[in-house]
């Protein structure tokens, strides 16, 4: 089973789906380091010393690579501009108590993560999660292990129940590497740089990296990439990310967890989007949620699969009621937000409508969108109080969803400041 999560960081699924802008703008990061990872709405904020860019000829001459564990191997990218920065490997050894990271970039994204690698960088519930590599020992072990499933591969099972909401997994990254690399090298560029980045990983790292499935075709560690990289962003820059312990949960139209990734310390969570029972796989969904049959197969197609889940494998009579259901909360999503002239009473009916659908489609975790439509909607039709409520409720479903310094707090603050504006 492929497992390839392109760019299926949820929160980008949801904005692609949606169209709602959830990133966060940048600008306020710039005050501190022109390249630093740190916004100013993180709680966990860190000593920051703003290192510099190196290359390889710049790290040669002054003898000093620090904090990375290598020189860097730089090579310039045959495919771009000449005036365009070197992609160069950037390895660090002690990375996550030893588990060693590889970043294949530009010299100032490099620079951009620097600070993130220090374990003392990772907030203590992602420290001291069960599953994350820098718990103690002692502690109680993850809620899943890692299992063969009869025709699915390997997959992740519930070993207890795992709450809503909860955090069932943590996972760092072992490979990140810029999303255009297969564009921007040369096929020898790329087998070099490839190579530099495994062999500069821990040998046991090494061998978890190539040990992971790959379906793709090709040479093994550009195949390996391809068939399990998650879509991440550095300093605003699309990368591939290799999480080895995430890239064994299975692909799900219904899934039971989503993931989210902190830009502040690379590290991914996979949460729980409902109850999780034991011996239940934990899965996710590689492709924007709430989309119908017909766009998911299409999307899924790109990683080279069809979907065989509970849902698409249901008859032809229930997967036409989800997609009837899917069609109209977009129909009614897009009447909310579009027109102007709603009653209370309308944006009531409306709201109810799209509540009762999402529950009937499983598609709680995308209220964080829709609560923030059914406000804007009541403010539309100057219902204040009915504003309020569901701005508190978008408010909280973010905070459940995104983590308390989660992209979207720039956009909650706006939702309550055009509320303040109307009172
Ligand atoms: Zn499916």
């Amino acid at each position: 089973m492929i497992r390839t999560a392109r760019l299926s960081l949820i929160i980008t699924a949801l904005a692609a789906s949606l169209g709602h802008n959830v990133t966060a703008k940048e600008a306020n990061r710039r005050d501190i380091c022109s390249w630093s990872p740190y916004g100013s709405t993180l709680l966990y904020h860190q000593p920051r010393t703003c290192p510099v860019p190196i290359d390889d000829t710049a790290a040669s001459r002054i003898g000093d690579w620090s904090p990375w564990s290598y020189l860097p191997y730089c090579v310039k990218p045959r495919n771009k501009p000449r005036s365009s920065p070197p992609y160069c490997v950037f390895s660090s050894d002690h990375y996550r108590a030893g588990h060693g990271l590889s970043v294949i970039t530009t010299p100032q994204l490099a620079a951009s993560i620097a600070d993130t690698l220090d374990d003392g960088t990772v907030p203590p519930p992602i420290r001291n999660h069960p599953s994350s590599f820098l718990a103690h020992s002692s502690g109680p072990g993850p809620a899943f292990e890692i299992k063969d499933l009869p025709g699915r591969g390997k997959g992740a099972v519930a070993t207890r129940k795992i709450r809503q909401w909860e955090v069932a997994m943590v996972a760092y990254p072992a490979v990140i590497a810029q999303m255009d690399l297969w564009e921007a090298l040369g096929p020898d560029q790329i087998r070099a740089v490839l190579r530099q980045a495994i062999q500069q990983l821990p040998s046991e790292q090494q061998g978890v990296v190539l040990s992971l499935d790959h379906s793709t075709g090709g040479a093994l560690v550009q195949d390996i990439l391809n068939t399990n990289i998650f879509g991440i962003e550095l300093d605003g820059v699309m990368h591939m990310g290799l999480y080895p312990e995430s890239s064994r949960l299975n692909h799900n139209c219904r899934p039971n967890a989503f993931w989210r990734y902190s830009k502040d310390n690379l590290a991914m969570e996979v949460v729980a989007i409902r109850a999780i029972e034991v011996g239940e796989e934990i899965t996710h969904s590689y492709a924007p949620l709430g989309l119908n049959y017909k766009d998911r197969r299409e999307t899924l197609k790109e990683w080279g699969f069809t979907c065989k889940c509970p849902l698409c494998s249901s008859s032809r009579r229930v997967i036409q009621q989800s997609d009837q259901r899917r069609n109209r909360i977009r129909e009614v999503r897009a009447v909310l937000a579009e027109r102007e002239d709603l009653s209370g009473d309308q944006v009531d009916k409306l709201a109810g409508e799209l509540l009762r659908l999402i529950g009937e489609e499983k598609l709680e975790v995308q209220l964080v969108v829709y609560y923030e439509v059914i406000a804007r909607a009541y403010m539309g039709a100057f219902d204040f109080e009915k504003a309020k409520e569901y701005a508190n409720m978008c408010e909280n479903a973010w905070i459940q969803y995104g983590g308390l310094d989660h992209d979207n707090v720039e956009g909650m603050k706006q939702l309550w400041r055009d509320l303040d504006e109307m009172l």
